[in-house]
């Protein structure tokens, strides 16, 4: 029999997804890992099961006990999954800024959501703070932590990049990625270099994310703003540091939109806005590069996340972002 064991049996082991239209355009092969197609709906499943699994191996997580997460969304749905399969209880913290879809899915998942007003990092009432400190004035509570957690990068490390590696043979010249906390990026990065020290690894970063001007001049800028969810950061978290960075790529939200609405209308794929500026970055690789690279990136969350706001073309038009 070919059966995965429950919800956490069936996180990983997704496909890697030819971009058909892009990839003969460019003469390049761009690939795309398609973690929408995990069971929590995102790449972020696999994170959170290895935070709570590395929690249960430390003993930190008993049964009955709680996690409290500060997320933009997806990581708290894929924790919020595991909890209820693993019979724990699930508290999130997330800025008021993120999509309804994603508030109203965790409600529905049965977390405990408290919503705060998204404010900057050096602030101490920013949502990822106020989880720290929650979690710690809770009883038989873990903090999740997936910025500063090295389990998060570890289930890039461990699975997506090893799961990429054999799906092309070994034969990926590129990798992309953008990064919010940057688990995927590092982990997956540091598995390649492993393998083969002549993979390119670049950062694709959002506008007012300060990781392209960190990898292109060592100060981080964080001039401009991206109507992305769950990407970009102000700071070099813990699973960033030290991951291997060939350079970076910087894409606009009308380029990310343009490509959004391609992934949809030429590929088939209904695709959050993350992934438009993986998508964009890897085309821009392609077109630089020249035909003949296999340039991998992430297909990180669908667009069922984003109705009312990639797909809903009064909020585009507001934000003057309407494709033609
Ligand atoms: N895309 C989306 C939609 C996300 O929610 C996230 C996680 N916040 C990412 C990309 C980035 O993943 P990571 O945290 O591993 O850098």
């Amino acid at each position: 029999m070919d059966v995965r064991q429950g919800f956490v049996g069936t996180v990983g082991n997704t496909p890697l997804i030819r971009l058909n239209r892009l990839s003969d355009e460019t003469g390049c092969e761009i690939l795309g890992k398609a973690e929408f197609l995990n069971p929590g709906g995102s790449v972020k499943d696999r994170a959170a099961l290895y935070i709570i699994k590395d929690a249960e191996e430390k003993g930190l997580l008993k049964p009955g006990g709680v996690v409290v997460e500060g997320t933009a969304g997806n990581t708290g749905i894929g924790l919020a999954h595991i909890c209820n399969a693993k019979g724990y209880k699930c508290l999130i913290i997330i800025p008021e800024t993120q999509s309804q879809e994603k508030i109203d899915a965790l409600r529905t998942l049965g977390a405990e959501v408290k919503t705060v007003p998204a404010v900057p990092y050096r602030d101490p009432n920013n949502y990822i703070k106020v989880s720290g400190r929650i979690a710690e004035e809770t009883e038989n509570a873990i903090w999740a932590n997936q910025f500063d957690n090295l389990a998060n990068r570890r289930a890039h490390y461990e699975t997506t990049a090893p799961e990429i590696w054999q799906q092309t043979d070994g034969k990926i010249n590129v990798w992309v990625a953008a990064t919010g906390t940057g688990g995927t990026y590092a982990g997956a990065s540091m598995y390649f270099k492993e393998v083969n020290p002549e993979i390119k690894c670049i950062v694709a970063d959002p506008m007012g994310s300060g990781l392209y001007s960190y990898v292109k001049t060592g100060e981080i800028n964080t001039e401009g703003g991206s109507i992305t969810e769950g990407i970009g950061n102000s700071r070099i978290t813990a699973n960033m540091q030290g991951a291997p960075t060939d350079d970076a790529i910087q894409i606009d939200d009308p380029t990310c939109v343009k490509m959004v609405y391609r992934l949809l209308y030429e590929e088939g794929l209904f695709m959050g806005g993350s992934v438009g500026i993986n998508v964009a970055a890897a085309y821009a690789l392609a077109k630089e590069m020249g035909p003949g690279q296999t340039i991998v990136t992430i297909l990180c969350d669908s667009g069922t996340r984003y109705q009312s706001r990639l797909y809903n073309s009064e909020w585009l038009e507001a934000k003057g972002l309407l494709p033609n």
